[in-house]
């Protein structure tokens, strides 16, 4: 397999980084999966069989109770020049989502190639490419019971016409592919996502 640059490393690429990454000794076989917690976002994190993801999960989730979790969200060049930036953090506070961590950026075409790698073969990959490099985003790490849905549900369905009332993209959404927000649409993507763009000492 031809080798491709870190930024351009994609979500199938998270059992490799993870094994990569695993100074635990920790497996994650069924043995071990017996002996945590198993709450429905560690059976979750069980899926990945990779050891920085159970370690992940079970630092956030304290190894057992509450199903917490955290999802990666852009406000993307439109909602940024639009000026949405207040009123979407507003809504994630609201809805008590806590921001774990936060910074302004203006991608790369690597990066945002890389981001949306698992898209590289659809058709409108290269204008969602130019869209997302077109101006800053704003990337956060939300945290809260439940997280990636709910975020999913409060952003509304990726194009606007199908969206539901009071959903972000139906609120300010222009198109399908100009939709103001992205969100981790699960749990092995949001830590792909989150460990793309933030280190562990920018995540508070
Ligand atoms: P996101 O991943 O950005 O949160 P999503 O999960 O709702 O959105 P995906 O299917 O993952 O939707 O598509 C990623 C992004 O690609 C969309 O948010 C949108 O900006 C763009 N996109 C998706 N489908 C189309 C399309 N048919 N035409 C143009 N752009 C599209
Ligand atoms: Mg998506």
């Amino acid at each position: 397999m031809p080798q491709r640059p870190f930024t351009m490393l994609g979500r199938q690429d998270i059992t490799f980084i993870g094994v990569s990454a695993d100074h635990t000794g920790v497996t994650g076989s069924n043995t071990e999966n017996d002996a945590v917690d198993q709450t429905q976002s560690t059976r979750m994190c069980m899926g990945s069989h990779t050891n920085l993801y159970l370690s992940y999960c079970l630092t956030l989730n304290g190894g057992k109770g509450k199903s917490m979790e955290r999802s990666l969200s852009i406000i993307k060049p439109d909602g940024v020049s639009k000026r949405l930036v207040g009123e979407v953090i507003r809504i994630f506070e609201d809805v008590g989502f806590r921001i774990a961590a936060m910074k302004m950026k203006k991608l790369s075409r690597e990066e945002a190639q890389g981001f949306y790698y698992v898209h590289r073969e659809r058709p409108f990959f290269g204008e969602l490419v130019e869209f997302m490099i077109s101006g800053p985003v704003v990337l956060m790490v939300l945290e809260g019971e439940d997280v990636i849905m709910r975020n999913r549900e409060i952003m509304g369905a990726t194009d606007p016409a199908e969206a539901a009332e009071g959903t972000i993209r139906k609120r300010w959404a222009d198109s399908k592919q100009n939709n103001i927000v992205h969100g981790s649409d699960g749990p092995e993507s949001a830590m792909f996502e989150i460990n793309y763009f933030f280190s562990g000492i920018e995540i508070f």
